[in-house]
């Protein structure tokens, strides 16, 4: 009896301790279903061209794929703005409870210069306001992307070159959300998060009601790790987040100091990427921000988003967007003539995947008329032009498509 009393007392503890702990997916989902991406299509994304330009504004647009099963789910759009309104704030420091951050961690917090927008222009060109609202069968979904396929009762993602996919809908477990790393499938690429801790009004359940679960997330999706490094006393590869034991939840007192802390100022527990409630996360470091706007740069995985107009909305004429991926050109096929001028031999050698054998080289004047003629056994052939007396000719190698004219010069 007294046992049976004590595995309850353990079940109820157990369940209050997972409720009042910022319960993040991204760990176990990286852990369980991410796969890198596979080598990329031969595409040219014309982002690339260029590199991020220091603390210039990189603004994110976001489409809002809305799940919902009951009235309830189906949020407002008010709450919906309301989430990219907390985030612009955080990502720029601008939240109200940034004088929250202890003194001794306020020389490292930093605005990101990373905001985002509600999408106004689809991949089509077509006005939106960046929110899908689709009624599902399903009553829940399970941290396995099912909510990214319109087959499996979601919504497919938008160009995430493009656009961040945010997934609002109902968590098995109400679990709070979770994100994919950068470089994995392009279809998977997002961010989830239940539609109860989405924004800070309307159906917001405390104490995650003020919208720092994307937050999290949306710096998870942007490469950050936890504070802890998922390990213990592990590290999140950012110098200016002091090491940490494990993860805080609730709301701790400063200083929060254990064996594993590097000084007296203890955990950095009000960093956007602890665990603890919403009312007492209020940073980011300037190592966080180094490192996700590194992925912006040049080659990095979140480099397309330069090249992203999806926020501006005079862009929405019903026509594509200006495209900023073009097909890779094969350097056209061509052949090398040399001298030219010439006075004796002329050698001709292919560029390219052009093949001389088995081709025939006519040589003109002006005129047109054929002069010499000499068929290719290999790939690269002499022809001796002392014959032909000074001045100018045509030389024509192939035929149809392939076909190559080049002027000759004859001294
Ligand atoms: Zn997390």
């Amino acid at each position: 009896m007294r046992s049976i009393f004590s595995l309850a007392i353990l079940c109820i503890f157990s369940i209050q301790a997972s409720l009042a702990q910022h319960q993040c997916g991204t760990e176990a989902y990286t852990r369980n279903h991410f796969k890198p991406a596979k080598e990329q299509p031969a595409i040219v994304l014309r982002g690339q061209d260029r590199d991020t330009v220091p603390n210039e504004i990189i603004t994110i647009p976001v489409i809002v794929h809305l799940l919902f099963n009951t009235n309830e789910q189906n949020i407002s759009d008010e709450q919906i703005k309301s989430q990219i309104d907390v985030l612009n704030k955080d990502f720029r420091r601008l939240n109200t409870d940034a004088v929250n951050t202890p003194d001794a961690f306020k020389p490292v917090a930093a605005d990101t210069r990373i905001m985002f927008c509600l999408a106004k222009v689809t991949p089509d060109g077509k006005p939106t306001k960046g929110i899908i609202r689709k009624y599902t069968t399903k009553a829940f979904f399970l941290g396995d992307d099912g909510m990214k396929f319109s087959a499996a009762g979601g919504d497919d993602a938008w160009d995430s070159k493009k656009y961040l996919n945010i997934w609002v809908c109902t968590l098995f477990g109400r679990s709070l959300g979770y994100a994919t790393i950068p470089g994995g499938d392009a279809s998977l690429d997002g961010v989830v998060i239940n539609y109860d801790v989405f924004g800070n009004t309307g159906f917001v359940r405390p104490p995650f009601n003020k919208g720092r679960t994307a937050t999290h997330e949306v710096a998870h999706w942007l490469g950050l790790k936890h504070i802890w490094g998922d390990e213990n006393c592990g590290s999140d590869d950012v110098d200016d987040t002091p090491r940490q034991k494990s993860y805080n939840y609730g709301c701790p007192v400063f200083p929060h100091v254990t064996s594993c802390s590097e000084n007296a100022s203890g955990d950095m527990f009000m960093n956007f990427m602890d665990f603890t409630d919403d009312a007492c996360m209020n940073s980011f470091t300037y190592g966080q921000k180094m490192k996700m706007r590194s992925l912006f740069a040049l080659g990095g995985t979140r480099n397309s988003f330069l090249y992203s107009f999806a926020c501006d909305s005079s862009l929405a004429s019903g026509g594509p967007l200006p495209d900023d991926t073009l097909p890779v050109i094969k350097p056209k096929a061509s052949v090398n003539i040399y001298p030219n001028p010439a006075i004796s031999d002329i050698t001709i050698t292919p560029v390219n995947d052009y093949i001389l054998t088995g081709k025939t080289c006519s040589i003109y004047n002006v005129q047109g008329k054929l002069l010499l003629r000499q068929s290719f056994v290999s790939n690269r052939e002499k022809i001796n032009v002392t014959a032909l007396p000074s001045g100018i000719y045509i030389l024509k190698i192939g035929e149809g498509d392939e076909k190559q004219v080049v002027k000759l010069i004859k001294l």
